[in-house]
This record gives C-alpha cells, sequence and structure tokens, in this order.
C-alpha cells in the first residue's frame, strides 16, 4: 500500500491510496476533482473507489468530476450520510470491511463533527477527516461535546501508538500555537510546534501525524492531564473536572482562538 497526499483547495489533503499489487486505487476525501485527476494519472493507476469521511462539501466536492471520467466507482461513507453524499454506493459503520486491490480497510464511527463521521483505517494508517487532525480536532457542528469527546478518546484513543494519521487539512501549525497556549509548559508541545515551523517554512506538509505524537501534543487527546485541566480552568472557570466537560471549555476555547 502507498499513501500519496494531495493537496486541495487552500488547506484540505486528498489521500491516493494505492495497491501495489493490482495497480488499483481509492482515494480519500477528494475536495475537488482536477488534483486528483493528476495525481491519478501520475502513478498510472486504476481508480477503483471514493473513501468519504463526511459530507461536508470540502471532503466530497471532487466525487462528481471523478464519477464522469471514472464510471463505475465504490463511494463510501457512513451509512447516515446516503442522501448527502454525491454518487453515495456503499453505507458503513464500525467493524464494516472494505477491500480496495487487496488492501483490507475498516471502519470506525466517530460522530461529533458530523453525526456521520468515520474514519478508514489500513495497514497502520487511519484517514481522520475533519475528527483528529495533527494536534487538534474538528468543531463540533453536528455532534455534542461528549460525542466528539468520546470519538477522539475513546474510539480513536484505542489506536496504537504507532498508527500514522493522515488528517483532512494543513492546520498544524496553528493547532500548536493554542496547544502552547493550554499547556505552556509543555516542552513537547514547544519541541513539536517549532518542528512544524521549520516543516511549514520550507514549503513542506505535515501529514501524516504519529498517533503516540499526538498522545503527547494534542489538548483533546490529554484531558485528564492536570495543565490541560488548569488549562480548560483559565478558559472557563466554571467548567466540570470530567474528562468531557474539560474537552468542551478547551473545544470552545479553541472556536474563540
Ligand atoms: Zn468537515
Ligand atoms: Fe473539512
Amino acid at each position: 500500500m502507498k499513501v500519496v497526499p494531495v493537496p486541495c483547495l487552500s488547506d484540505n489533503f486528498a489521500y491516493l491510496i494505492i495497491c501495489e499489487e493490482t495497480g488499483e486505487a481509492g482515494v480519500v476525501d477528494p475536495s475537488e476533482a482536477p488534483p486528483v485527476k493528476q495525481a491519478i494519472a501520475k502513478a498510472g493507476v486504476k481508480l477503483t473507489a471514493i473513501l468519504n469521511t463526511h459530507h461536508h462539501w470540502d471532503h466530497i466536492g471532487g466525487n462528481k468530476g471523478l464519477l464522469a471520467d471514472h464510471g463505475n466507482l465504490k463511494v463510501y461513507g457512513h451509512k447516515s450520510d446516503a442522501g448527502r453524499i454525491d454518487g453515495f454506493t456503499h453505507g458503513l459503520d464500525t467493524g464494516d470491511t472494505f477491500t480496495v486491490g487487496r488492501i483490507n480497510f475498516s471502519v470506525l464511527h466517530n460522530p461529533g463533527h458530523t453525526t456521520g463521521a468515520i474514519t478508514f483505517l489500513a495497514e497502520g494508517c487511519a484517514f481522520t477527516g475533519d475528527t483528529l487532525f495533527a494536534a487538534g480536532c474538528g468543531r463540533v457542528f453536528e455532534g455534542t461535546m461528549e460525542m466528539m469527546y468520546a470519538s477522539l478518546n475513546d474510539v480513536l484513543g484505542s489506536l496504537p501508538d504507532e498508527t500514522r494519521i493522515y488528517f483532512g487539512h494543513e492546520y498544524t501549525e496553528n493547532n500548536l500555537r493554542f496547544a502552547a497556549e493550554v499547556e505552556p509548559d509543555s516542552r513537547d508541545v514547544q519541541d513539536r510546534w517549532a518542528e512544524v515551523r521549520k516543516t511549514r517554512a520550507a514549503g513542506r506538509f505535515t501529514t501524516p501525524s504519529v498517533m503516540a505524537e499526538e498522545r503527547r501534543t494534542n489538548p483533546f487527546l490529554r484531558c485528564a492531564a492536570p495543565a490541560v485541566k488548569a488549562g480548560a480552568k483559565k478558559a472557563d472557570p466554571g467548567s466540570a473536572d470530567s474528562p468531557a466537560a474539560v474537552f468542551g471549555a478547551i473545544r470552545g476555547w479553541k472556536d474563540r482562538f
């Protein structure tokens, strides 16, 4: 399996996932068709599937254009998003599996950003859309804070340390600026922030991230840490102490940041 990040729009990533044994490929979250078509032509692969993590336009905007060129594509998304994803063919839920070429995918439902948000897993990689970002997480648009907390910490929180996280937007530098506000004394956050500034200054992207790094530096996965609890109190002095309440307080702070 080979993963090719395809920058789209101003800060989105689509990902071309290639089965090197069969030459077939799937694309995660094609924001727009032209850059994805270019990546397909450059790699010389046959597109057979679209994998949509959720229904937002900046993740499905290229579905129609790809379907126009490639016809018979399988289009995967959460079963509840059947009416919200162009060309939808296969509804999925936690535990469901499918293949692209000989690559085996499985699915985790992680509602919060949207009610139908899912993560695709294959060969130690997780394609998380707008649920888990490098050093951050998506806004809670359709679910509740409790739901998003559980999706990040219980569902995605079960992924092994070495899992590579392929996220939906290049927001990493700003996310770390916020993480440094939440945990001003964290050496791990400062070190990662410095490294990401260098990466971005060199014109490179920060995808993928690694789960172990997220556990060390992503405040939204660290709601039980004393420093993050203290950060939540700064943002919302009346907030409760449970990890889900801490999550709600810092997510609200990030929305205003
Ligand atoms: Zn979104
Ligand atoms: Fe998005």
